[in-house]
């Protein structure tokens, strides 16, 4: 029976990899986007070049109740059933606590934390369709650690999303969903190239990082293919994969 995936924030970056390397499995894929159509739509043909049978873009702003529903509601005409939902939308916020607004805060943590809960709402009618489901969270070294450049409401966003991932796997367990988070460091994309776009912020990035590298979108998709295939990672469920290059604080 065929693999149905879908990713959020698979139009760039970390989500865009993962539908990709989950395409090089001959697993169909539905890349949604929210404002990058066209992005979304390159990724789909190059997911389709890469052994997708199926390959579809749908739009969803995840931290807005209609726009999740009406998506879902699209996404069950295309698909049979889900097998994989990876939770990849986000947003960076930088700041301490004086110099984040209210608005700023509920933003990231709606789009980051709501949009998480909201999205596998949405979708786990079609994950309970399917033979075998898992979910793959992307939380963040800065859900794990207070020691990094990324915002308040960014680091309370993610550490959010690790609790909801540890809850969700005890209690979807009994309907055979696993759920899983992985936790990157410093991954370049476009979330990240202020800090990398001189030789010098590079080296500190990878300074940060006692292996020495910059970890690559593709790195995390490896581990998110991982988590999500049961042939893989069948006996793992609530576990949060730290990829951070041995970076601890
Ligand atoms: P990115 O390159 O900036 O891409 C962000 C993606 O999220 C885009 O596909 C974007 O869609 C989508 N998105 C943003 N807001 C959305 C919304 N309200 N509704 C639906 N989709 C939305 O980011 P990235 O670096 O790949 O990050 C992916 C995930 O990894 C995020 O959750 C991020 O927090 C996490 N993460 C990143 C790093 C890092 O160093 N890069 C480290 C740890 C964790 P459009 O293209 O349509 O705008």
């Amino acid at each position: 029976m065929s693999v149905y995936a879908l990713v959020t924030g698979g139009s760039r970056g970390i989500g865009r990899a993962t539908a990709l390397r989950f395409a090089r499995e001959g697993w169909s894929v539905v890349i949604a986007y929210r404002e990058k159509r066209g992005q979304a739509e390159e990724a789909a043909r190059e997911a389709r070049r890469l052994g997708a049978p199926e390959a579809y873009t749908v739009q969803v702003d995840v931290g807005d109740p209609g726009s999740v529903s009406r998506m879902a509601m699209e996404v069950s005409k295309l698909v049979p059933h889900l097998n994989v939902l990876v939770n990849a939308a986000g947003i960076l916020q930088l700041g301490g606590i004086e110099d984040t607004t209210l608005e700023e805060w509920e933003k990231t943590i709606r789009v980051n934390l709501t949009g998480v809960y909201l999205v596998t709402r949405a979708l786990l009618p079609l994950l309970e369709k399917a033979p075998w489901a898992s979910v793959v969270n992307i939380a963040s070294i800065a859900g794990e650690t207070g020691n990094v450049v990324a915002g308040i409401a960014y680091a309370a966003s993610k550490a959010g999303v690790i609790g909801l991932t540890k809850r969700l796997a005890v209690m979807l367990a009994p309907r055979g969903i696993r759920v899983n988070a992985v936790a990157p460091s410093f991954v370049e994309t476009d979330m990240t190239k202020s800090f990398l776009d001189t030789p010098e912020k590079r080296e500190r990035v990878k300074s940060l990082h006692p292996l020495g590298v910059i970890l690559k979108p593709e790195d995390v998709a490896e581990a998110v293919l991982f988590l999500a295939d049961p042939a893989k990672s069948r006996g793992i469920t609530g576990h949060v994969l730290s990829i951070n290059a041995g970076r601890r604080t």
